[in-house]
């Protein structure tokens, strides 16, 4: 079969994701599953694919064309990322933006010297929303760009608000502006504060005997995490929570307001509302996962962002196919 054989190394979240978005594409096929975990404890969605342990990984190097990392941004990619591009094309999802120069280094490096391709930080933001954020400075260089996230699930404020003392279940949701939002559509191209951007929601399941008025102000006057946004705290029963808030909604706007001529108004809005963060953000990899294979057919190599793929190679139509159907 001349199908594109991939693998994905850590099965969280996101590995289940490129699992099922695999599934989707049937130019790609699954070859294995690779996890730090007990393989037989890794319970994948088609249990008739094999999971290998991590410790094995360099003997599947013949393989396997494209490995798909699913390990955390924290501590999983930066140590993962430049070990695994020594014996794979990679395509990854880190996501810590401040540290990506510093990752891009190390993985260049690495790919550089084995003749792989490494790519990361694919997914909505960083990735589709980096690209979004470049084509509105490059065709309006007179302008302001504006990054808007949600509705969506925050797990680091959710988790915040879990070790509130009273709290038994909860998640927090941040939200656009819509203040904020309309301005922006409307071409005033404001100055806008951190606090004016977003606003944060929770949803909170009381532990037995709390007091609501305590935990609300707990919650709102929480420094780094809440103190500076207006918070909404809503209290809801257990089962509320579980039919209305386990899944992982996220999303956002990406607005470039910019102006031609003399003074003509021009609006560029990239927008995505995603019912699985994780779900989107796999469907993503696997598209440059496509992208990363041509590239290393093609004898390219070294760490590629997405600003460095030409958006043909990220489908599987053929460049006559596109032009006519798509052009
Ligand atoms: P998870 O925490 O679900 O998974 C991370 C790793 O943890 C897995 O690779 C897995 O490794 C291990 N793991 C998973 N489940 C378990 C378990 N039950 N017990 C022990 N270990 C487990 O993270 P996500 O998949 O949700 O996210 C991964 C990264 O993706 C995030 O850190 C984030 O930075 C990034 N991301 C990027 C986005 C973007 O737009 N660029 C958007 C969303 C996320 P192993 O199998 O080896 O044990």
């Amino acid at each position: 079969s001349h199908r594109i054989r991939v693998a994905i190394a850590g099965y969280g979240n996101l590995g289940r994701g490129v699992e099922a978005a695999l599934a989707q594409n049937p130019d790609m096929r699954l070859v294995g599953v690779f996890s730090r975990r007990e393989p037989s404890s890794v319970k994948l969605l088609d249990s008739s694919t094999p999971v290998y342990a991590m410790a094995d990984i360099e003997q599947y190097q013949d393989d396997v064309d494209v490995m798909i990392l699913c390990g955390g941004s924290k501590s999983d990619l930066p140590e993962q990322g430049p070990y695994l591009a020594k014996f794979f094309n990679t395509v990854d999802s880190f996501d810590t933006h401040a540290k990506v120069p510093e990752y891009y280094e190390a993985l260049d490096q690495s790919a550089r010297d084995a003749g792989r391709v490494a790519m990361l930080s694919v997914g909505w933001d960083p990735g589709l929303f980096s690209l979004n954020r470049l084509y509105g400075e490059a065709i309006l260089p007179e302008g302001e760009t504006y990054t808007f996230w949600g509705k969506g699930l925050s797990q680091g404020h959710s988790d915040a608000v879990r070790r509130v003392p009273g709290v038994q279940s909860a998640v927090q949701y941040t939200l656009p502006s819509e203040n904020a939002m309309a301005r922006v559509r409307a071409g005033e191209q404001p100055e806008l504060s951190t606090r004016e951007k977003h606003t944060r929601e929770c949803f909170v399941v009381l532990a037995e005997g709390a007091d609501a008025d305590v935990v609300r102000e707990s919650i709102v006057s929480m420094p780094d995490y809440f103190a500076d946004y207006d918070t909404v705290v809503n209290f809801i029963d257990q089962e509320t929570f579980k039919t209305e808030h386990s899944s992982m909604p996220h999303g956002g706007f990406v607005i470039r307001s910019g102006n031609t001529g003399v003074n003509t108004k021009q609006t560029i809005e990239y927008s995505l509302a995603l019912g699985s963060n994780p779900e989107f953000t796999s469907s993503v990899l696997v598209a440059y996962a496509r992208a990363v294979h041509r590239l290393a057919r093609l004898n390219d190599i070294g760490a590629k962002t997405v600003f460095d793929i030409a958006p043909g190679l990220l489908s599987p139509k053929s460049p006559a196919q596109l032009r006519k159907e798509l052009l």
